[in-house]
């Protein structure tokens, strides 16, 4: 997580909340806007007004919020969650005094989390902040050809495959063996879902860890099952036929608010330790 300065935090005050609307949660909400009003901030109606944006519960739904308002890369995303503290959520709607101390910082610390860039067919293209999922929507395997960089490194059979950023690293790519990646690695990492490997298909079997600028492409073979679900974090894109899906780290991040207790490692040992 690289740090960087917000050194014109009083020009940043416009701020845009991304939460479904319940009465318990529209309470707490509501405590969390007086502080803000006390400190300058003010609400806007669209997400490309806000320079800081806000989501309010788990780390599902901030993925939602950074999907849903375009992976913004001039905007400060901060994560507030309802009683428990996620990967993407510092803030907790039960600790006011927290979020009022971050809302009078001048100069806020970012952090910085990378992303994947990812085309499909040429043509679709679209961001992942936890991942990006390939798997067979039938009972029946389906076969991948996966080249780095145009160099074509083995022909997966199974159920699917998964391209993770640093910090979905403790996601589903955890699930499948994955490393935890520090998010300071601009990298990505691929994994197996339930890889065939016999005397007729082999694949490496253990994850792989990928630096930034490399292409990873996953050609789906067209044998008939070549219709896998490709999903972006918590989103389908739908049961489309696809032949080439190409991955790399974006160029872009998504920016964070740096607090002293949010480091990587201390999310990672509250959570699996
Ligand atoms: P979900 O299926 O309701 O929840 C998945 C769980 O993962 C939730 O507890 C969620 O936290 C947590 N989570 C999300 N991002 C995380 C991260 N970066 N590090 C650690 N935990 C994380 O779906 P969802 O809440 O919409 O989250 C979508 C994510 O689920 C996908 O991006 C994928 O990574 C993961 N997923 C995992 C598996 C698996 O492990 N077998 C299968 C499919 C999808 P909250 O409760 O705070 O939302
Ligand atoms: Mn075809």
């Amino acid at each position: 997580m690289q740090k960087g300065r917000f050194t014109v935090m009083n020009n940043r005050k416009n701020v845009y909340l991304f939460y479904k609307p319940d009465d318990e949660l529209e309470k707490k909400v509501q405590e969390i806007r007086k502080i803000g009003r006390k400190h300058g901030y003010s609400l806007v109606e669209e997400s490309k007004d806000a320079d800081i944006i806000v989501s309010f519960g788990g780390d599902g739904q901030f993925l939602q919020a950074v999907r849903k308002t375009g992976f913004r890369d001039d905007a400060l995303y901060v994560g507030v969650n309802d009683g428990r503290l996620g990967f993407y959520t510092d803030f907790d709607t039960t600790d006011l005094d927290k979020i009022e101390n971050a809302l009078k910082t001048e100069n806020i610390e970012v952090l910085k989390y990378p992303t994947l860039e990812v085309e499909v067919d040429h043509l679709q293209a679209f961001k992942c902040l936890n991942e990006l999922s390939v798997r067979s929507n039938i009972i029946k395997t389906f076969a991948i050809d996966v080249y780095i960089d145009d160099f074509h490194f083995e022909t997966f059979r199974g159920d699917g495959m998964v391209v993770s950023t640093p910090t979905g690293s403790t996601s589903y790519n955890k699930s499948l063996n994955g490393a935890v990646v520090d998010p300071k690695l601009q990298a990505m990492q691929l994994t197996e879902i339930a890889s065939l490997n016999n005397n007729q298909y082999r694949t490496l079997g253990s994850p792989l860890l990928l630096n930034h600028g490399r292409e990873l492409t996953l050609k789906i073979v067209q044998d008939g099952n070549d219709h896998p679900i490709i999903a972006a974090d918590n989103e389908a894109l739908g049961i489309r036929h696809s032949h080439e899906i190409k991955v790399r780290v974006a160029e872009k991040p998504i920016k964070t608010l740096r607090m002293k207790d949010n480091l990587f490692f201390q999310k990672v040992k509250r959570s699996f330790l």
